[in-house]
């Protein structure tokens, strides 16, 4: 399942150049073009699917095994002080490639990477509203 118009199905299908780590039925992992730091990796799913959401349990799990081992070798090849795993889902969250993707960021004291992160607090009694509405819509 590919999109013609997909810049990560390109690279699934050798039209464009990447480099490559890993490869196997369910994904291929390669360097991020624009890293923010180096050894900045992308895990993609060998299926065109947009977001996170439309992959089947099946998917995620050939693709996501991979993910710790893929983080060892990044710090041990990096040397770097710590990782940040990322994976974006809609235009409103930064993702710019429509092609399902987690981004394995290397991090190291005092390098330029940062988050914005205005942690709320909930009014009484809606947390418990919103776990109620999350466990009916589980599978
Ligand atoms: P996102 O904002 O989560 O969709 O991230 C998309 C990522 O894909 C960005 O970090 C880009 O640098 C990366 N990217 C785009 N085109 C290529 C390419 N041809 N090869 C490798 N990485 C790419
Ligand atoms: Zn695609």
């Amino acid at each position: 399942m590919r999109d013609a118009d997909c810049i990560f199905c390109k690279i699934l299908d050798g039209a464009i150049p990447a480099t490559k780590i890993l490869q196997d039925d369910a994904c291929l992992a390669f360097l991020d073009i624009g890293p923010l730091a180096e050894g900045h990796v992308l895990l993609v799913s060998s299926d065109h699917v947009e977001t996170l959401d439309q992959l089947t349990e099946d998917q995620a799990t050939a693709m996501l095994k991979h993910l710790p081992a893929l983080v060892k070798a990044v710090r041990a090849a990096t040397g770097c002080a710590g990782v940040n795993v990322l994976q974006n889902n809609g235009r409103v969250a930064s993702q710019l490639v429509m092609h399902v993707h987690f981004h394995i960021i290397p991090r190291n004291e005092g390098d330029a990477f940062r988050f914005n992160w205005p942690a709320g607090k909930y009014p009484e009694g809606r947390a418990e509203q919103l776990v109620q509405a999350i466990r009916d819509r589980l599978p």
